[in-house]
């Protein structure tokens, strides 16, 4: 049986944006809509291969939505607590509603936010919406460490010191500068400086105390155990069926 860095629960479902770069919207199969589902297909299952591997890290994301948007947040994550009590539950989310469900989020160890700009122009084009997140509110109202995530592309691509500043000023201490899958317009977001590492096979930087990772998923060595929405359990890191990006 192969082994696994991490196990990652998948929702499907519409979104509350629309980003240019979803890789949702690259997927070669349809994606069922779970977010009414209780359980979410294949739960049971999926459970059991956590127990027979011994993992201990399990993020919840979304195939081409936002976790915050599955009705059952709360349930999950007690049911998750009671049946796995030794792991460590993480959520990635794009945070709009972060504020609104923070009440259901206890368990919680992390909380991944997708930042792909401060600026309201820039929001515009790579989610569909203007509205930029307060990242100070909401990095005080997670009450777990977050970690930034930002989606590197030519639009914020001058607008990354500024974005790492304003993340670091907000209390945030990881960011991770993400690589669009099959980008052929890829460039190296810190050219000044040197990497202090390695992390599952991209490099790490220090920024005066800030840690962040470049990542590119074409290099990553990370292997996960993904519970898709069809219920579908899958090996390997990136979704199954992602056609090449343009
Ligand atoms: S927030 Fe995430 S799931 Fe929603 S459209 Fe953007 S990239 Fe896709």
């Amino acid at each position: 049986m192969p082994r696994h860095d991490f196990a990652q629960l998948l929702f499907g479902g519409p979104c509350n944006l629309r980003c240019r770069d979803c890789v949702g919207r690259a997927l070669a199969w349809e994606v069922p809509d779970t977010l009414g589902a209780w359980p979410p297909p294949g739960l049971l299952r999926f459970g059991a291969r956590l127990r027979a591997e011994g993992l201990r890290e399990l993020s919840l994301s979304g195939v081409n939505t936002d976790p915050l948007l599955y009705r059952h947040l709360g349930r999950l994550l007690g049911w998750l607590r009671a049946e796995h009590p030794g792991v460590r539950l993480s959520l990635h989310t794009n945070g709009r509603l972060l504020l609104a469900r923070r009440a259901e989020l206890e368990g919680l160890t992390r909380l991944s936010l997708s930042v792909p700009s401060l600026r309201p122009a820039t929001c515009l084009a790579l989610t569909g919406s203007p509205e930029v997140l307060d990242l100070p509110a909401l990095v005080r109202a997670a009450l777990v460490p977050v970690k930034v995530s930002v989606l590197l592309g030519p639009e914020n691509r001058a607008e990354l010191p500024e974005l790492l500043e304003r993340a670091r000023a907000a209390g945030v201490r990881r960011v991770a500068l993400r690589q669009r899958v099959g980008a052929r317009d890829a460039y190296d977001p810190l050219p000044a400086h040197r990497p202090v590492g390695l992390f599952a096979g991209n490099p790490v930087y220090d920024l005066d105390g800030l840690e962040v990772s470049v990542w590119d998923f074409a290099r990553t060595t990370l292997r996960a155990l993904s519970l898709l929405p069809d219920g579908r359990l899958e090996d390997g890191y990136l979704l199954p069926g992602l056609r090449a990006a343009a």
